[in-house]
């Protein structure tokens, strides 16, 4: 006789298959949103490359291998999951971030979660092109699931849902005339990105021997680049032992796993019987990955196909509704069997918008596309495929998920006006970050008041804390000037050699990119012998316009500049170059007619003896005004748009006033956690667990002196606080009762009448 497993059917607004990064953060802003969602992942735990069962550290815009893109780490729910990992997992075990995730999924009442099971089978509406179900089946408690829902979304990373249900889509790099891709090769290739898999060893203290299994590499010298190999990499600086690009990484998946095996296993059996580490003899194997890491297989089509130019040229996109930042990271597909370099990577001089129309499947109507699967070519998705960018993705889709179901509508419905605009606005409520688009939400009456301060600071003064730097590579401040006469900016050095020093105002030639393609002006000063010398630099200019302008200093050796201890929302030092890692692609000449050029680079200097220079700007810049905190952008762009405190304001508030009385039921305050800080998930340990620029205490006041909320150990960039019952109040105080370290900022103050307003 046979049997049949046990059934369960499951109904929910949206179900989402795939758990990683993509699909977690989509799952939980969907259901924050009000929907429900069935979130369904065939593995044990959630994250996906993230996840402790292969390791990835996530990163997005922001990154320490280097690049332009400052201030730009992303925002919302994968900003929440960054910052408390930080918080908690300042050592980056990657066992402490599956548990952040599982927490957030499973507090929200919202998400069904089903672990360990594996969607396998779709039921269409052919008529309407529209999947009504989902089969998934779970092993580990032998049950089949049907989910039905009018909204589905393939978060699966190779495309189960998209694939079953006949959504288009692509494998393979696209021929260089498809899309006039400069950096697309001449012809269409199947060519992709391979596996990867990573290992983690441990020094025992003692000496370990190692036998390798049967079937590990025994010539390692058939790598090309095994030369390449350091003891101290481990995880995912192991990103190079890649292998698969050329198979088909959907269905020769596992034949692909065996032969990274087969390399790991080799590499480690070198470094530990070649001789050739003799430093090795301690360390043991503590882990081998099981799961391969995937890059690349199939990306499915939407309503708009994104390219190499949108990256390369910074498009703007009328649904623009995230943005990208990484480079245009592409591998050979034979991976560490290929002669050439293990990645190229071609930067943006900036970050770039992501339109909503990558999103969606073009021809299955209720199909949403997250994660690496979305619609790009080969060549963009190079940039996009990276974890932060597919979070923030997902994060758009959970909230098109939820307009979806109020306005009854598919997802193609959302890519014009007005459900457009209601999108972007929703979304920049809930955190996420769009270029070039602020916030402009009529239920916030926190742009109605007058705002009063105890004190704003202004850039005044960097005192000098007795340490030093040379100046043997440009040295850069990013400063945020405003329109008209440049301020006089002085300098504290010592000079152990007469020099001359050059000094020049430089900005980007793009309005919101951080790039030194334009010189404002330029000067030169003759320096004699001596100590704590004043550098006066007046450069007798005016800008038209405010914005970030770089204070630069062109070598000049023997001189030091001295640093100060004093670190300021919005303003940071760079230091021109590269980080050596990935130097030798970055930065190398990108093909002929590729559309690319080459630009300098900036990279922020993060000393623990002093991040800025010593430094008196005169007249004081005003950077901090206090309507910054009410314009709609919470974070650095063009301005600071924080309101900061003086450094020795005891009791820094800032106080909304309205003319007559308002109810007041729910509030979100944006602070500073350093958005230029990519905060590495895994393996790269921090010195903090917390910006210094964050508020750690604060409370919140009525005109009656009631306290409506206090918190004693924030941490996060966003606080939401929704009161039981509204107070009603002329006033709204929010005092500063501690900080990090740094002094006291404030991106963004709302204010909400309902405790509803999504
Ligand atoms: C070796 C390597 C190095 C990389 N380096 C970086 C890096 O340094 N930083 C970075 O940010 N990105 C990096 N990337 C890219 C990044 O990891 C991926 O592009 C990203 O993980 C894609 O996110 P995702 O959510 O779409 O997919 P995934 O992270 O793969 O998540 C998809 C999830 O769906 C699940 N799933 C699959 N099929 C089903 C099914 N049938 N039913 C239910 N669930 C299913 C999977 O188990 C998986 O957990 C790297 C990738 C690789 C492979």
């Amino acid at each position: 006789m046979m049997r049949r497993l046990k059934e369960e059917i499951l109904h929910a607004d949206l179900v989402v298959a795939g758990g990683g990064l993509a699909g977690t953060c989509c799952a939980i802003t969907a259901a924050r949103q009000g929907i429900r969602v069935i979130l369904v992942q065939d593995r044990p735990i959630l994250g996906g490359n993230a996840s402790s069962e292969i390791r990835l550290w996530i990163l997005g815009a922001t990154s320490h291998m280097g690049n332009n893109n400052r201030w730009a780490r992303e925002g919302g729910v994968i900003d929440e999951i960054l910052c408390e990992n930080l918080w908690r997992n300042p050592e980056g075990n990657p066992i402490i971030l599956d548990s952040i995730l599982l927490e957030m999924v499973v507090a929200e009442p919202n998400i069904r979660l089903l672990l360990n099971t594996a969607v396998d089978s779709v039921e269409m509406d052919e008529a309407l092109q529209q999947i009504t179900s989902a089969r998934a089946f779970c092993s580990q408690n032998q049950t089949v699931y049907q989910l039905t829902a009018p909204l589905f979304c393939d978060a699966s990373g190779d495309g189960i849902l998209g694939f079953l249900a006949g959504a288009a889509f692509r494998m393979g790099a696209e021929s260089a005339e498809e899309f006039s891709e400069g950096m697309a090769p001449p012809r269409a290739t199947g060519d992709m990105l391979g596996h990867s898999l990573y290992f983690y060893s441990r020094d025992t203290g003692r000496p370990v021997h190692f036998i390798p299994p049967a079937f590990a590499l025994t010539d390692i010298s058939t790598l090309l680049r095994f030369r390449e190999i350091r003891l101290s990499d481990t995880g995912c600086k192991l990103w190079w032992l890649e292998y698969g690009g050329n198979l088909d990484t959907v269905t020769q998946t596992e034949e692909i796993k065996w032969e990274l095996w087969r390399i790991a296993y080799g590499v480690w059996n070198h470094i530990k019987n070649s001789g050739e580490f003799p430093d090795a003899e301690n360390l043991t194997l503590e882990w081998m990955g099981t799961i391969p890491g995937k890059r690349e297989s199939r990306r499915f089509e939407g309503d708009y196909i994104l390219i190499q130019q949108d990256i390369v040229e910074q498009r703007i996109h009328k649904d623009a509704v995230s943005f990208g930042g990484w480079a245009i990271d592409l591998h050979p597909p034979e991976g560490v069997y290929s002669f050439e370099p293990a990645c190229s990577q071609w930067h943006s001089r900036g970050v770039y918008q992501i339109p909503y129309r990558c999103m969606y499947s073009r021809n299955v109507h209720n199909l949403f596309l997250a994660g690496r699967l979305i619609s790009t070519s080969h060549i963009a998705f190079g940039s996009t495929r990276v974890m932060a960018t597919c979070a923030h993705n997902g994060q758009a889709i959970g909230v098109a998920a939820a307009l979806c179901c109020e306005h009854q509508r598919l997802p193609a419905a959302l890519a014009e006006k007005p459900l457009l605009e209601q999108l972007q606005q929703r979304l920049l409520r809930s955190g996420q970050y769009i270029p070039h688009l602020p916030t402009v939400d009529p239920c916030d009456i926190a742009p109605q008041a007058s705002i009063e301060t105890t004190s704003t600071r202004t850039i005044d003064e960097f005192p000098s804390n007795g340490k030093f730097i040379v100046l043997e590579t440009p040295q850069a401040m990013l400063l945020p000037l405003q329109a008209g006469r440049v301020p006089v900016f002085t300098l504290v050095a010592d000079v152990d050699r007469t020099a001359e020093l050059t000094a020049k105002l430089m900005g980007p030639a793009k309005e919101g990119n951080y790039t030194t393609d334009i010189l404002h002006a330029r000067l030169h000063c003759k320096l004699e012998l001596g100590k704590n010398q004043q550098i006066r630099l007046d450069f007798e200019t005016s800008l038209e316009a405010a914005g970030y302008v770089f204070l630069v200093l062109q070598p000049a050796p023997g001189v030091w500049l001295h640093l100060t201890d004093e670190r300021l929302t919005g303003v940071l030092r760079l230091v021109q170059g590269m980080n050596a890692a990935v130097a030798k692609t970055s930065i190398q000449a990108p093909p002929p007619d590729s559309g690319v050029d080459t630009f300098a680079f900036w990279l922020p200097e993060r000393r623990p003896d002093g991040q800025n220079l010593a430094l008196s700007v005169e007249p004081p810049i005003p950077a901090f005004r206090a309507e910054q905190a009410i314009n709609g952008i919470n974070r650095p762009w063009l301005h600071t748009n924080a309101w900061v405190a003086d450094r020795d304001d005891p009791r820094p508030t800032l106080t909304l006033q309205w003319k007559e009385e308002r109810a007041v039921q729910k509030l979100q305050l944006s602070f500073d956690t350093d958005f230029d800080h990519p905060m590495e998930s895994v393996l790269m340990t921090h010195p903090e667990r917390v910006s210094p620029h964050c508020i750690k205490s604060f409370r919140i006041l009525t005109d009656s002196g009631q306290c409506i909320f206090e918190t004693k150990n924030n941490h996060q960039t966003r606080r939401t606080i929704t009161l039981d019952a509204p107070v009603f109040t002329t006033t709204l105080a929010v005092e500063v009762l501690e900080t990090y370290g740094a002094p006291a900022a404030i991106f963004g103050v709302a204010c909400f009448a309902e405790a509803q307003t999504p």
